[in-house]
């Protein structure tokens, strides 16, 4: 595991899925009352555990496990989690309620999609209906100094929520700003992924001026100028699909021309070159926009 400070009472986890450095972080809010963004997969929990362990936050500290959504590498520990912290409740968008009650239909779906990325993310427990916060938009959580506010927002999911540190100005934006690392990012887009809904939702981030963005995928980082840049981006890559399709192209034709004519796809594949994980992860996205562009957008 490997932790690091990255704000007053602010830590990244990186949580080393299936062995994989940088692919996966959860974050942990160490105020008086405590939370945890992004549950991560079932898989690595015990490693969120230990991080708790050693920011020296005590298990009845942690009050909230805020889950941007409910896909097996952000949601999938919650489960697991709750039976070790007993003050703490999930908190996820309403669509999301009944998987994670009931995770049968989830974890079915998903090994279809992902394959044996399903099994490297484990199958989730299911929560107890009386431990979940199904959160309006603009509910916002007291972490006694902070406020965790919660910000529905569709396109990558349609019950994707994203959570935002008022004072720090910190933006956790799960998968709708994309995947980022070294200065490079690309979108994320697995099935049913939506651009109207997915501009609209970063826009919005815009609006609040966030100073960091904790990105799952991954680490944290000022926000310069990436949420312009997650639009562009997503932008540019429905457009290169939309070709690649009529041309009677598929996921790997789009891999391709994305390499070729996206610079941070490149880098990014190349920075991965020797994971599976990821580069398995970006296949799943590219499904997803080459089925948005054939349904007709
Ligand atoms: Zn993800």
């Amino acid at each position: 595991m490997e932790i690091y400070e990255v704000n007053n009472g602010v830590y990244c986890v990186d949580t080393l899925v299936g062995g994989q450095k940088e692919a996966i972080s959860c974050f942990i809010l160490d105020f008086e009352r405590a939370a945890i963004v992004e549950a991560g997969p079932i898989s690595t929990y015990r490693t969120l555990l230990e991080a708790l362990d050693e920011i020296g936050v005590r298990k009845d500290r942690v009050r909230y496990i805020a889950v941007t959504h409910i896909h097996l590498d952000h949601g999938g520990a919650s489960g697991a989690l709750l039976k070790e912290l007993p003050e703490a409740k999930v908190i996820t968008h309403p669509l999301g309620v009944k998987h994670l009650v009931d995770p049968s239909k989830l974890w079915k779906v998903s090994s279809s999609i992902l394959g044996s990325l399903a099994d490297i993310y484990g199958q989730p427990l299911p929560v107890e209906a009386n431990r979940i916060i199904a959160a309006e938009d603009g509910l916002k959580v007291t972490l006694s100094g902070e406020e965790l506010v919660v910000l529905h927002s569709p396109g990558h999911a349609p019950h994707h929520a994203a959570f935002f540190l008022e004072n720090s100005r910190i933006l956790f934006p799960g998968d709708a700003a994309g995947m980022f690392m070294d200065g490079y990012l690309i979108p994320t887009t697995p099935p049913p992924f939506r651009l109207d809904l997915a501009v609209k939702s970063l826009e919005r981030f815009e609006g609040l001026n966030p100073l960091y963005i904790g990105f799952t995928h991954f680490g944290m980082s000022q926000a310069d100028d990436y949420l312009d840049k997650a639009i562009e981006k997503k932008k540019l890559w429905v457009q290169v699909a939309e070709e690649v399709v009529e041309a009677g192209g598929g996921v790997e034709e789009l891999h391709a021309k994305l390499l070729e004519v996206d610079e941070d796809y490149r880098n990014l594949c190349r920075y991965y070159s020797s994971s599976d994980i990821i580069l398995r992860m970006y296949k799943v996205g590219l499904m997803g926009l080459v089925e948005f562009v054939r349904n007709g957008r």
